[in-house]
């Protein structure tokens, strides 16, 4: 067979995006999976970003992340979107179909429901309390309500945030939904399943720090879950851990949103064990 040197090529647009990690367990995949396929991480500012749009078509390629400041400025340019990322208004990944449409999805909710599932909990007829209402949150939220969710209660400093996105989970979705204003020693309600921080709260240099709420109000059964990577044992999770509560972290949440966009560009399996270890051993957590 006649020898192939043209790679695949998929990548992340944005600004700052000097920092983000995924393009080394994208890498590492692509690698032991022996697919031809690269993953860039480029910088596109918005007076660039119809012209990265373009390369998309011009360069052959299978898809792309997107993240700030473009997950809602993509919209327009897509052919279709998924029904998640229709109703979060906000896509992190478009994917390059065999007849050249693009497609938007939003994998950071799906991350979350798979890393959640991959510990044991399902967000199915559960009660759910989210702290923050920003993209991630909002992600989250829209992916528990499809996915079955009873209750989700969105808990933010900015109250108007949490109930806006409230009022769309109520609007767009079959789950319930209410919002309160986040107060110092906030109090998780007893009937809670599963809670999350969903700010970047504990975030890189922030590690000393955890979201304001009761610790004690934390009990045995509930499922606690933060999105935030690194460090992936954060302050929260040790709290709720010492409470004897499940902890789902963010390092897991970020694998599995990278897995699927591994899926969506290759159409295989993505070796998940390989993504996580490898976002560790970035973190210096072997
Ligand atoms: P946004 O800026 O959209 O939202 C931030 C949220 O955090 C807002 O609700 C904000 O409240 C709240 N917040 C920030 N600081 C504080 C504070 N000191 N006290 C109380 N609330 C605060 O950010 P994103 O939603 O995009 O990202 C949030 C986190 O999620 C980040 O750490 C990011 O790294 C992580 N993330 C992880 C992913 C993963 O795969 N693990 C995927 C995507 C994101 P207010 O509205 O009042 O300002």
């Amino acid at each position: 067979m006649e020898k192939n040197y043209r790679a695949e090529l998929t990548g992340v647009f944005g600004d700052p995006v000097e920092g983000n990690p995924t393009g080394v367990m994208e890498e590492a995949a692509y690698e032991a999976m022996g697919l031809n396929y690269r993953y860039i991480t480029m910088k596109v500012t918005p007076e660039g970003f119809p012209d990265a749009m373009k390369a998309i078509r011009a360069l052959h390629m299978k898809g792309v992340n997107l993240t700030m400041p473009h997950k809602i400025a993509v919209i327009p340019y897509l052919d279709e979107l998924s029904e998640a990322a229709s109703i979060i208004g906000a896509v992190n990944a478009v994917v390059v179909r065999e007849d050249g449409s693009l497609f938007g999805e939003n994998t950071d909710g799906k991350g979350f429901v798979e890393a959640l599932l991959r510990y044991g909990s399902h967000p199915e007829g559960k009660n759910i309390m989210i702290l923050g209402a920003g993209g991630a949150a909002r992600a989250i939220a829209v992916e528990c309500a499809l996915a079955g969710a009873a209750k989700i209660t969105v808990v933010n400093r900015t109250v108007s945030k949490a109930r806006e996105l409230a009022d769309l989970i109520l609007a767009k979705t079959n789950a319930e939904a209410g919002s309160l204003a986040w107060t110092p020693g906030l109090e998780i309600p007893d009937g809670t399943d599963i809670l999350i921080n969903a700010t970047c709260i504990g975030l890189g240099n922030d590690r000393a720090n955890k979201p304001d709420i009761r610790y004690e109000t934390i009990t045995p059964n509930m499922t606690v879950s933060d999105v935030v990577f690194n460090p992936s044992d954060t302050l929260f999770l040790q709290e709720a851990s010492r409470r004897g509560a499940q902890t789902v972290n963010g390092l897991g949440m970020l694998a599995c949103q990278g897995a699927r966009n591994f899926t969506l560009w290759t159409g295989a399996e993505a070796p998940l064990d390989i993504m996580i270890k490898k976002l560790r051993e970035e973190f210096g957590e072997v």
